[in-house]
């Protein structure tokens, strides 16, 4: 799937549909966003090609400084609105985009639901987001790290919360994963393409990597919550 985040004083959804846009190649059964606005974590998905999800935004006036967006491939659950991404917990507290396969999700979502967690999609992707709320901690990066080590399988993930509206989080598992540093702004992406009409600076996340977002700057860590230092990778080409 394509997925990408951005934080920033531009208009949100343009940056995230626009990023979308060049990765649709990865992915067309539904397209999504999620944007903090007003101390919330509002989402609009759609069944079907990234313009659909276009043709909703635009009886909507959705505004805000962090969004995260999805072009889906599905493997678990059948392409349908419902298992769209962003996909979210119970409280409507997080939002979260995956790229990739959950492997434990069935014993996951047993163990949630027993908890009392009600689920809304087929896909081994909501699992994550309700686990998130089931460890949250108040403290976005340890609550991911924990989550972590309880998810098996292939995945780059990324997480808003509504309660940390000047931060987000990007972690990789054998799924690509990027990070487009801007002035006053970042981005993360599946793919280069998806940020190069803003920037040409770009951390490449390595494998069992994750990154902390905020507008001013973005810090790296192993998947354990070690502080990793990165090199910036010029993009000397053009996609
Ligand atoms: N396994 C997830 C799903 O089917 C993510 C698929 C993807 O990478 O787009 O919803």
């Amino acid at each position: 799937c394509g997925i990408v985040g951005y934080i920033g004083a531009k208009p949100v959804l343009d940056v995230v549909v626009n990023g979308l846009r060049k990765l649709e190649y990865r992915g067309y059964d539904s397209a999504g966003i999620a944007i903090l606005e007003d101390q919330r974590v509002k989402v609009l998905k759609s069944v079907g090609r990234l313009s659909n999800l276009e043709d909703k935004l635009a009886s909507n006036t959705l505004n805000g400084h962090l969004a995260i967006g999805h072009t889906r491939w599905a493997t678990h659950g059948k392409p349908s609105d419902e298992n769209s991404h962003p996909h979210q917990d119970c409280s409507g507290r997080f939002a979260i985009v995956h790229n990739g396969i959950v492997e434990n999700y069935l014993p996951l979502r047993e163990e949630l639901l027993a908890a009392g967690h009600q689920f809304s999609s087929e896909t081994d992707t909501e699992v994550v987001a309700h686990l998130i709320e089931e460890m949250y901690n108040g403290d976005l990066l340890k609550t991911m790290v924990a989550v972590g080590q309880r998810i098996r399988g292939a995945y780059s993930l990324v997480v808003i919360c509504k309660d940390h509206p000047d931060e987000f989080i990007a972690m990789r598992k054998s799924s690509p994963l990027i990070v487009g540093l801007g002035d006053g702004e970042n981005f993360v992406a599946s793919d280069i393409p998806a940020v190069l009409e803003y920037t040409r600076d770009i951390y490449v996340l390595d494998d069992g990597e994750m990154a902390m977002i905020r507008r001013d700057g973005v810090e790296c860590f192993t998947l354990d919550g070690d502080p990793v230092e990165k090199e910036v990778y010029k993009v000397t080409w053009d996609a």
